[in-house]
């Protein structure tokens, strides 16, 4: 008798995946917002990897079937978020574009008026605000709220992602505003009982925000672009850089690590990177490309 208990190769439920990996096929890579070198998305990306993208680079590790579920998943979140948002905050601005011209450019989520906000949170005191939206795991989601579960306590948060902080601190700086809100929504909330200990409330359990003035954003916006514009100017003088990562951000701007994809413990961002096969292959150290 067979056991009915292991899983077997779906016929029904990978239907929309399917579609999906089909569309994604079919888009091919999406282009920047105002034919720049790199795009914010890839704010924080490694120095080696926006060194290719700089020079047009081929990918070479196209998107798989988890990512391209996870991505469309996070693109109807944002869709749906931005429309309630709009209700809530008429005259609130959805996916503007914008532009460090010659370098970099992208979309914001969402750009905000103080006066808009004021009418809505009258206390308000952060004045025009950039919204930024990210789906994420729930184990992504606990390390950014430091929840942790055995002890049901919040300690030592992390806060959103490095990558999430940089691209909308360029956004905030491109459009000009006051305070960055970074939102996260979990696609796995906390359980009941482990929100309970740590005093989350149902909201809590898989939303969290972050609200982030100028004087805090601005030295990383500034040290990302310098970053990026010398990685640019470097692979167009035809130097690819080692690879370095922007592993973190603390008040005196960004914390760099160099990496390396052929290392015994290789950092968790090449599993994921585009050019990662490019990378193996061209080797460590400084490149010169023709
Ligand atoms: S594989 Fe790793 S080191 Fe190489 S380009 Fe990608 S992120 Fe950088």
């Amino acid at each position: 008798m067979s056991n009915w208990r292991y899983p077997v190769t779906p016929i029904m439920t990978d239907s929309l995946i399917r579609e999906w990996i089909e569309q994604e096929k079919e888009r091919g890579p999406k282009p920047t917002a105002f034919d720049t070198p790199l795009r914010f998305s890839s704010a924080g990306d490694c120095s080696r990897a926006l060194g290719y993208q700089a020079l047009k680079y081929p990918i070479t590790n196209a998107f798989d079937a988890p990512a391209v579920w996870v991505t469309g998943l996070g693109t109807i979140i944002h869709e749906m978020v931005q429309d309630a948002i709009g209700r809530r905050y008429p005259g609130a601005v959805f996916e503007p574009k914008g532009a460090v011209h010659g370098l970099t450019s992208g979309h914001a989520d969402g750009v905000i008026d103080g006066e808009t906000i004021q009418a809505v949170i009258p206390n308000w005191d952060g004045g025009r605000a950039l919204f930024e939206l990210k789906t994420m795991g729930g184990f992504a989601f606990e390390k950014s709220i430091g929840l942790k579960r055995r002890a049901k306590e919040i300690d030592n948060p992390e806060g959103p992602r490095v990558s999430a902080l940089l691209q909308s601190a360029i956004n905030a700086y491109v459009h000009d505003c006051d305070t960055l809100i970074i939102g996260s929504i979990s696609l796995e909330a906390a359980s009941r009982g482990v929100a309970a200990g740590a005093g989350l409330d149902e909201i809590g359990r898989f939303i969290a925000e972050w609200h982030i003035p100028k004087s805090v954003w601005m030295k990383w916006a500034t040290a990302e672009i310098e970053r990026q514009r010398n990685i640019v100017e470097s692979a167009q003088k035809g130097w690819l850089s080692q690879p370095v990562i922007v592993e973190d951000v603390d008040d005196e701007g960004l914390v760099h690590r160099s990496i390396d994809p052929t290392s015994s413990r290789p950092y968790w961002k090449c599993d994921y990177c585009a050019y990662k096969e490019q990378c193996v292959a061209d080797g460590n150290g400084i490149l010169e490309v023709n």
